[in-house]
């Protein structure tokens, strides 16, 4: 009971990442009389914080702190190991609160649309990342890294990310979480070639100066580009931002020599590709060459085949389709008008905008979307997390609260050695028992 002796305002936020949390922050910081909750189907917060972020990005997963902080608060609650669709549909979480805020970003792979896709061995960076990061969904992808050459497709910070990854050795990923099952596979490889495939050219790449230079500075790998494809020094003062700083690292990249010892990291522009091939694991990719027309991509008809064990496709990701919410296919995102979707529903983050952007720009876009509510909802205090609880007694639910999620955390960070953070569990139910024990 809140203020007043009045039900409070209740949100329920499906999604415990970074969109989830800055909407609760902004939702709860001066308005006591709004009780929020925070919905997550896994036992433990933070979403991409804890399974996308790189495991050798430590210092960005800090950001939980803050997350923990508005958790910390009276009127936020974390419930997690709590599936929308498996244990609760959306038309009763509607029902039991004032507003539901999807926040549940964009989890599945983008697809390439090409034949061969779907041979062994190729893998959406949502399911590779999310395999390295131990998380429960992809901890048995068992990826076959026994090749010599493998490829990435994309220029984005994710495919840096990954190559970055399949690149560092044990020694610079000791002070990482990064899987033990993973680490296994990828630092006994035997990788000589990484390749990092753009179908445009290095001025339209979305990498940032930050990511693209640790490229530059890892232990056992030289990153090489062709200077073919760089821009003539004679045109600088067109660039500007993170394009300037970008083509300035190119250039630095590309006076560098192929080595013998090292993992070359090969970084190729523009060059789509085409097909997969191999019997029935990948063995090559085949590749056409591309110029720019009035910006858009199109084949020049020179195709070339790439010899490659492995391809993990960096291109984007698209948010899950949910019984009863209108779905924008195009877009892969649910429809939605800044932010509302109908009634009571409103999403946030990479539901409501498509995969942008970096963890901070949810948080503006989390004050945008708490403000709209404040202003748009007549709350009917509706029972809220009383009824939510009614509900999970009645279905015998174990759900996992933030006090025990915190049993968990405690757990990983003790099983923890040589600096490493914390060791994940990849396991619900052990994740689970721990949190009730
Ligand atoms: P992204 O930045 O949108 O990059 C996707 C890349 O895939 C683009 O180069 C795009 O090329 C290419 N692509 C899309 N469809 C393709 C196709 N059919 N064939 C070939 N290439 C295709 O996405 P992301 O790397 O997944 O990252 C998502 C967001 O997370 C971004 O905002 C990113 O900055 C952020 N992030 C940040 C960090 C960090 O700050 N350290 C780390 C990871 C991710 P076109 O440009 O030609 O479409």
């Amino acid at each position: 009971m809140a203020l007043n002796g009045k039900a409070p305002f209740s949100v329920a936020i499906i999604g415990a990442g970074p969109a989830g949390y800055y909407t609760a922050e902004a939702l709860s910081a001066d308005h006591l009389d709004i009780h929020v909750d925070i919905i997550d189907r896994l036992p433990t917060p933070y979403g991409l914080i804890r399974a996308g972020v790189a495991p050798d990005h430590q210092s960005i997963k800090n950001v939980s702190k803050r997350y923990a902080t508005t958790n910390s608060r009276d009127n936020v609650h974390f419930i997690g190991n709590l599936e929308l669709g498996r244990d609760i549909s959306i038309q009763e979480l509607k029902a039991l609160y004032d507003v539901v805020i999807l926040a549940t970003g964009a989890p599945s792979d983008r697809i390439l649309n090409i034949d061969g896709e779907h041979l062994e061995n190729v893998y959406g960076s949502g399911k590779f990342v999310g395999w390295y990061n131990s998380h429960p969904d992809y901890k048995d992808l068992k990826p076959n890294l026994n090749t010599r050459s493998a490829a990435i497709i994309g220029n984005g910070n994710v495919a840096i990310d990954v190559a970055r990854i399949l690149a560092k050795t044990a020694n610079e990923m000791a002070d990482t979480d990064l899987a033990d099952y993973a680490a296994d596979r990828i630092h006994s490889a035997p990788l000589k070639d990484i390749y990092i495939i753009g179908r445009r050219g290095p001025l339209e790449a979305a990498f940032t100066p930050k990511e693209l230079g640790e490229l530059n500075k890892l232990d056992n790998c030289v990153p090489l580009v062709s200077n073919q494809h760089l821009p003539s020094e004679g045109k600088d003062e067109e660039l500007t931002g993170c394009t300037k700083k970008n083509i300035n690292l190119l250039r630095q990249i590309s006076c560098n020599e192929p080595s013998l010892s090292k993992i070359n990291l090969h970084l190729l522009f523009y060059r789509k590709p085409i097909a997969v091939e191999g019997p029935q694991s990948i063995t090559s990719l085949s590749l056409e060459e591309t110029e720019l027309i009035e910006g858009k991509v199109s084949g020049t008809g020179n195709s070339t085949n790439l010899n490659c064990g492995l391809l993990v496709t960096c291109i984007g990701y698209k948010s899950s389709p949910i019984a009863d919410v209108p779905y924008d296919t195009g877009q892969g995102i649910y429809a939605n008008k800044d932010g509302h979707i109908e009634g009571n529903l409103y999403c946030v983050g990479w539901a409501r905008r498509g995969p942008t952007g970096t963890i901070g720009t949810n948080k503006p876009d989390g004050k945008e979307i708490a403000a709209k509510i404040l202003q748009e909802i007549s709350p009917q205090r509706k029972q809220g997390r009383a009824g939510l609880e009614a509900l999970i007694s009645e279905r015998d639910l174990h759900i996992v609260t933030f006090a025990s999620w915190k049993k968990i955390d405690a757990a990983e960070q003790a099983a923890a050695q040589s600096g490493a953070p914390r060791v994940k569990f990849t396991n619900i139910e052990e994740m689970v028992e721990i949190a009730e024990s």
